[in-house]
């Protein structure tokens, strides 16, 4: 604590310059070290857990979507799904924004662009960040989604007083959010292939990871086929 409070007296005094270069976790290794293949074996099983919860999650957010567009009384729809349909008399709650006006409320997705198109789209983002092992990790970049990853990769630009790259990685971070995710991750995968998912020279690896986790490379089934979403 002595030491905190004196860092925040020399940044009050301005004899030094203090900013917040994100949150480093640390861990404590209750057990000896797996070895290389059940650190594997964890690793895939995370893999698959992380695709089923945002397969979850785009499922719930569809039915928000079919909610929100119902053409029904908000209150009363919601009274259904919680099974207790007789807390809206006939149906109406003559409060919501369907009672009110009919009409439902409108999403209006921007027009699906070509894969074509999004390669172009996607090139500021690769010109701002030069890690090509892991095509996820860009797509959540381009769709403004943090990750340990990305917070090292900014703190690491921020030691190195590397302020135009780290700006640069911050402008590019969600410029991309409107866009199909899906067709962004192949467009990704494509360029990180084109690469041989070699990092530009430079490029600090997320080296708190375990060595094994690093060489791996993209298990077959890395992209969720469209139909099963
Ligand atoms: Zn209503």
């Amino acid at each position: 604590m002595a030491i905190l409070e004196k860092l925040n007296e020399w940044s009050e005094k301005r004899t030094i310059l203090k900013e917040t270069a994100g949150v480093l976790n640390q861990y404590k290794l209750e057990r000896e070290v797996p070895d290389t293949k059940e650190l594997d074996d964890i690793a895939d099983d995370m893999h698959k857990q992380m695709i089923e919860k945002e397969k979850q999650s785009i499922a719930k957010l569809q039915q928000v979507i079919i909610f929100a567009t119902s053409k029904e009384c908000l209150a009363a729809h919601l009274a259904d799904y919680f099974g207790d349909k007789d807390a809206v008399p006939e149906g109406r709650c003559q409060f919501c924004s369907w009672c009110k006006s009919e009409q439902v409320a409108s999403f209006n997705p921007p027009p699906k662009k070509d894969l074509a198109d999004l390669k172009i789209l996607v090139e500021p983002v690769l010109a701002a960040c030069g890690v090509r092992d892991d095509s996820k990790f860009l797509t959540r970049i381009a769709y403004g989604i943090s990750s340990p990853r990305f917070t090292l990769l900014k703190a690491s630009l921020s030691k190195e007083k590397k302020v135009e790259e780290k700006q640069g990685l911050e402008d590019v971070f969600g410029s991309l959010e409107e866009e199909d995710y899906d067709m962004l991750s192949e467009v990704f995968e494509q360029a990180c292939k084109d690469c041989n998912y070699k990092n530009a020279n430079g490029v600090v690896k997320a080296n708190s990871a375990p060595k094994t986790m690093l060489k791996r490379k993209a298990p077959p089934n890395f992209f969720t086929p469209k139909a099963q979403r």
